[in-house]
């Protein structure tokens, strides 16, 4: 199989999608690329829309399969106007790579139908191009969840939410990494965060600054009482959950002769497991209520869910080490890296193992004003041949016993169990 073939066509289409990124749930130009693509070498496939920008569809095979896996791309780019390609009108830039991922899947589903290999797996193979991993942009998303035209913020807990993964044995999914690497390098087992947001409404009583201070309850202080809390808190945080607070003002109406009587404070929290979320969330809460009693004032608090942690799956990624080690192409490997970022991969994992594995050949900082790819032929030739590769290895080896799947309700009910 040479993808050498298949990388001038889907290279041009990642640098369109680069030059053209679209934030989550309006990828409407990103979703008619991809179709037209699929449908070019496919002609009478049965493209599924989903979520607006969705789209999911399944490689026809002659016989039913044992096993049903999902290959899942990214479609949506981050917000990031200072970076140097952002769309000057959108502010969305594709700083988080995932156009490459567009282009690492195109190129996989070249060579899945070219000589029908996929034909002999005993998995069924189906592509699920997701809109939204990006959880910003929440007004829009949130005049979406008015207009009843989604539910979620994130684009896998809505295709969750909509039964598009109900199918699947588990799914396997790609993401660019930052950072500088000398060598080519791919990387499993990278857990990550899951998170959620408060909103602390702080509300004091306004009174002259200089005539009668002594008679105001000042909203501003017990914001700052709030901030010094949480400092000395992290003292007391379990170092392996890598707990990340960052409290900001999100509202606030101050003059300097008045005794300020409303702030809102917001933060994530995120934690590596769901338990302890809901154990933090506690505890800010009380320094939060704490701070509000100390100073006689009042406090009203709000949550929102993101995403859930997400553990990767460590069987799925055995075939991926052990395909690794027979692989000559790629010199380097990182292992068992847990980070303090989240995706909605965390979501998907709950309903079935899911494995992402991540891939170099990017310069600058993911998610900063500099990210752009630095090797191509290795992201979209090299990477893609490798996932082929791991693919023949689960052949006939997938072990039921180590799959498992939760249905959306039992989703359903984890979330609304961590917002009680
Ligand atoms: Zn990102
Ligand atoms: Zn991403």
């Amino acid at each position: 199989m040479d993808f050498k073939k298949y990388y001038d066509e889907v290279y041009d289409i990642a640098k369109d999608i680069y030059m053209h990124p679209e934030l989550g749930y309006k990828e409407y130009r990103t979703k008619d690329i991809v179709e037209k693509y699929i449908k070019k070498y496919l002609h009478n496939i049965d493209v599924q829309s989903f979520a607006k920008t969705g789209l999911k569809f399944t490689l026809p095979t002659k016989e039913k399969k044992p096993f049903k896996m999902a290959f899942v791309v990214e479609l949506d780019a981050v917000y990031a106007p200072t970076h140097f390609h952002a769309d000057k009108d959108t502010g969305a830039a594709h700083n988080c790579g995932h156009y490459s991922q567009i282009g690492i899947g195109l190129a996989l589903f070249r060579a899945l139908i070219e000589e029908n290999i996929y034909q002999n797996f005993d998995f069924s193979i189906s592509f699920v191009f997701v809109p939204a991993e990006e959880f910003l942009d929440l007004d829009y998303r949130e005049q979406l969840r008015k207009n009843n035209e989604i539910v979620y913020f994130g684009g896998k807990p809505e295709a969750m939410r909509l039964g598009i993964f109900d199918e699947f044995d588990f799914a396997m999914a790609t993401h660019a990494m930052g950072g500088d690497f000398k060598e080519r390098t791919i990387e499993i087992n990278s857990d990550l965060a899951g998170f959620l947001y408060k909103k602390y409404h702080f509300t004091g009583k306004a009174a002259h600054a200089g005539f009668s201070p002594f008679t105001g309850i000042n909203a501003y202080s017990i914001s700052t009482l709030f901030n010094v809390g949480i400092g000395l808190m992290r003292q007391q945080l379990d170092e392996k959950e890598m707990v990340r607070l960052n409290p900001i003002i999100m509202e606030s109406d101050m003059g300097t002769n008045v005794i300020p009587n409303s702030i809102t404070i917001g933060t994530d929290v995120r934690t590596q497991t769901v338990e302890y979320m809901k154990d933090i969330v506690k505890r800010v809460d009380d320094v939060a209520k704490g701070s509000a009693m100390s100073l006689q004032g009042q406090v009203n608090i709000e949550t929102q869910m993101g995403y859930l942690p997400f553990l990767q799956n460590r069987y799925l990624s055995s075939f991926v080490m052990d395909t690794f080690n027979s692989y000559e192409k790629i010199p380097s490997i990182r292992n068992e890296n847990p980070i303090s970022a989240a995706g909605d991969i965390g979501d998907l994992s709950f309903m079935m193992p899911c494995l992402q594995v991540g891939y170099s050949g990017f310069a600058g900082t993911i998610h900063g004003d500099d990210f752009i790819e630095n090797d191509p032929e290795f992201i979209f030739s090299i990477f893609p041949e490798f996932l082929l590769e791991v693919l023949k290895n689960m052949d006939g080896k997938i072990d039921k016993n180590e799959l498992y799947h939760r249905d959306y309700r039992e989703y359903e009910k984890l979330i609304n169990d961590i917002l009680k």
